[in-house]
């Protein structure tokens, strides 16, 4: 079949947080922009996994009443325009921790509205990239089925938000598998759930899960079960149900469809035991199940710089720095509740842009959780409000690239944003 041929100067390839920011930003400098997407829809895992609360958008304060912004941008935009149509706000959820609940039909539209309304911006859903051709260390084109009809674009720069560094990794970018570090999880909704036990949080419910996971009656995974912040006053409650890291024998196409499968076979006894057992779930009814698995950490690109744990840990700054990160270190391991790892209140870390830049390509940046970060720190950088701020960096980064200005010069406008003067 013969693939029509598309130019652009940059190409976003994923249409998750990152690649949103990605897009809109190398729009707005004027850079014919492309942005492909697999699915038909925008948003990546906090529209296909539901996950329903942006971290990373607010400095953790223990003592603040209100939510203070961990740098201006357009992080902040998506987060307010998000407030206006959903009517949401922020939220502390634990330890000084803000969060903005979301719903993620209303992340959709948000996404949809953003990226619909910036010049220069072509949006291809149902596009799902499968190939690359690269000389001279740069991708010079791009094939993706879009509708399962081929199309090749040749563009100048590339932004790789596909939450795997697939294009960088198909262009033989040296990259690190993170499925391994990190657990999966499904998110469901169940409707007729007592709107008090929001308000109580899941200990009553992991006391009885604890004594079924003990006789046998439910799999031990069932006692990962956690809720969705800000879900369930109005009766719908959002619960996740973690799964165990990846088996590092196992192909990761294969262990996706394993984990996809054993987390949907799950649910039934685990909805059926809640109600008989928990007072709160007696009248519960399945509602939904996210369309995808969220799996929180994939492959990841060993960039030119590598994010550290300490550099997170100590609140690290630097001149190149493109991004602020100020979530702590959340790792869904293999105990039932995440490790946390907490730096100091009130500050962040910078992102320096050469963890958006794989060694071995000079057109590529990549976004949101394939940038290069050590296990620790992508446990912090890979949350929505950081993956927000990294994809607009990518965008703006490649654009100048694509325009024949430097990456001092687009280091210096990103920074300009972060601090709210542009
Ligand atoms: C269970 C779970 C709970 C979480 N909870 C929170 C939370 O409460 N708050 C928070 O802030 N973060 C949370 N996170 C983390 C956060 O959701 C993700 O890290 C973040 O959304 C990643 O954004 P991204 O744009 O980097 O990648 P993604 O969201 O993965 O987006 C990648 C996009 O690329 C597309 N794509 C992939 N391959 C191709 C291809 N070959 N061609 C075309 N398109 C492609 C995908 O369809 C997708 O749209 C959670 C994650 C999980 C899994």
């Amino acid at each position: 079949m013969a693939a029509p041929q598309l130019n652009c100067d940059v190409l976003v390839i994923g249409g998750g947080a990152a690649g949103i920011a990605a897009a809109v930003a190398a729009g707005r400098t004027g850079a014919k922009t492309i942005l492909l997407e697999r699915y038909g829809f925008l948003g990546g895992l906090a529209t296909t996994a539901q996950v329903g609360t942006i971290c990373g958008l607010y400095l953790r304060d223990t003592a603040g009443a209100e939510a203070t912004p961990v740098s201006g941008g357009f992080a902040q935009e998506f987060a307010s325009r998000l407030q206006q149509v959903g009517g949401t706000k922020p939220l502390c959820v634990d330890r000084g921790l803000w969060v903005l609940p979301y719903s993620p039909p209303d992340f959709a539209r948000v996404a949809d509205a953003v990226v619909g309304e910036t010049k220069n911006v072509q949006l291809v859903l149902h596009a799902t990239v499968a190939e690359t051709r690269a000389e001279n260390s740069k991708i010079i084109s791009v094939r993706a089925l879009a509708w399962n009809e081929p199309v090749e674009i040749f563009p100048q720069a590339i932004v790789d938000s596909t939450g795997e560094a697939t294009a960088a990794a198909l262009a033989g970018a040296n990259s690190e598998n993170g499925a391994t570090d990190q657990a999966p999880a499904l998110v469901f909704v169940l409707e007729n759930i007592d709107p008090g036990l929001a308000q109580r949080g899941l200990l009553e419910v992991r006391r009885e899960l604890r004594r079924a996971v003990e006789s046998g009656t439910l799999p031990a995974v069932c006692e990962r079960l956690a809720l969705v912040p800000g879900t369930g006053t109005n009766g719908r409650l959002a619960l996740k149900l973690s799964l165990l890291p990846a088996n590092p024998d196992c192909a990761l196409w294969q262990q996706v469809t394993n984990w996809e499968r054993e987390s949907r076979a799950l649910l039934a006894p685990l909805h059926r035991f809640l109600v008989e057992n928990v007072a709160a779930f007696r009248n519960a009814r399945l509602d939904s199940i996210a369309p995808q698995l969220g799996v929180r950490s994939g492959r990841r690109i060993l960039g030119r710089a590598r994010l550290a744990d300490e550099a997170v840990l100590k609140v690290q700054k630097f001149p190149q720095g493109i991004a602020r990160g100020c979530w702590p270190m959340e790792r869904w391991g293999n105990s039932p509740r995440p490790e946390m790892n907490y730096f100091a209140e009130r500050d962040f870390y910078d992102i320096p842009l050469d963890c958006l830049r794989p060694v071995e390509l000079k057109n590529v940046f990549v976004a949101g959780r394939c940038l290069s970060a050590e296990t620790g720190a992508m446990t912090s950088a890979r949350v929505i409000g950081t993956a927000l701020a990294t994809g607009w960096a990518a965008g703006t980064a490649a654009a100048f690239q694509a325009a024949g200005k430097s990456s001092d010069e687009a280091v210096t406008t990103i920074r300009e944003h972060l601090s709210g003067q542009t």
